[in-house]
């Protein structure tokens, strides 16, 4: 066998171990909120998937009148109680949503996204929403309406199980801080260029990356410029992949 043939067999060796069963091709659903005359208006999300709370997001929200619509995780409830009763406390700002309870890609076929395993099954997916929802009860906050699953990609099949849960799946528009991974002045531009109708996904669970320096300073910007922020339940959210019609 020459060498490329090895190398090709190899990887193709490697694909298939890596994915038993077979792969579906996933989506990753945009979401955007209808545009308005005037100035323009967003809508920031903000994923809490495990970790800790950014405090420096979590302030300038505060201090800078800035609602959100916040996808949290039943791990990140668990560890930020703090984080959360602050939250509480400007309900006017802020909107919990859910976010999963145990951070599981919502993908019915066993699969990688990004390294994290998927829930492998349609009962794992439901048992991941439903135990989001049930998280968020206990905080007495309001029944969620939005789900966005770990990763933010799916399998149509589970796009639809979600659905018939009740639940709108919220994509996104302008991916703002790449994970939490991008540095702050990439993901300050980003933010910033954010335009009327479109919804931004960023992380309030990374307080030592570069990126949620960006985020402020992205969203500093954008208030700057005249641009209203509204969070999903104040907004006509329309997804594409069958996400919320
Ligand atoms: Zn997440």
């Amino acid at each position: 066998m020459r060498p490329f043939q090895k190398y090709f067999c190899a990887i193709a060796i490697s694909l298939w171990a890596v994915s038993p069963g077979h792969a579906q091709l996933l989506v990753a659903p945009t979401l955007h909120i209808r545009a308005e005359a005037g100035s323009g208006r967003v809508a920031l999300t903000l994923d809490a998937c495990g970790g800790r709370t950014d405090a420096r997001i979590l302030s300038a929200l505060v201090e800078n009148k800035i609602p959100a619509t916040i996808f949290v995780t039943g791990i990140w409830l668990k560890h930020n109680a703090a984080a959360v009763e602050i939250m509480r406390a400007h309900p006017e700002l802020f909107e919990l949503e859910n976010h999963g309870g145990r951070h599981i890609p919502a993908v019915d076929t066993p699969q990688k996204i990004y390294g994290i395993r998927s829930a492998g099954s349609p009962e794992a997916v439901l048992a991941e929403v439903e135990s989001g929802a049930a998280a968020l009860a206990v905080t007495g906050e309001p029944a969620p309406k939005w789900f966005r699953g770990a990763t933010a990609e799916y399998s149509p099949s589970a796009i639809a199980m979600i659905r018939k849960l009740g639940f709108k799946i919220a994509g996104f528009s302008v991916n703002g801080d790449g994970g939490s991974l991008l540095g702050a002045k990439e993901t300050a531009r980003r933010i910033a260029a954010a335009e009327d109708g479109d919804v931004i996904i960023a992380h309030i669970n990374q307080p030592t990356h570069a990126a949620g320096e960006g985020v402020v300073q992205g969203l500093l910007a954008l208030k700057a410029k005249g641009l209203t922020f509204v969070r999903l339940d104040d907004a006509d959210g329309v997804g594409d992949e069958g996400t919320t019609d």
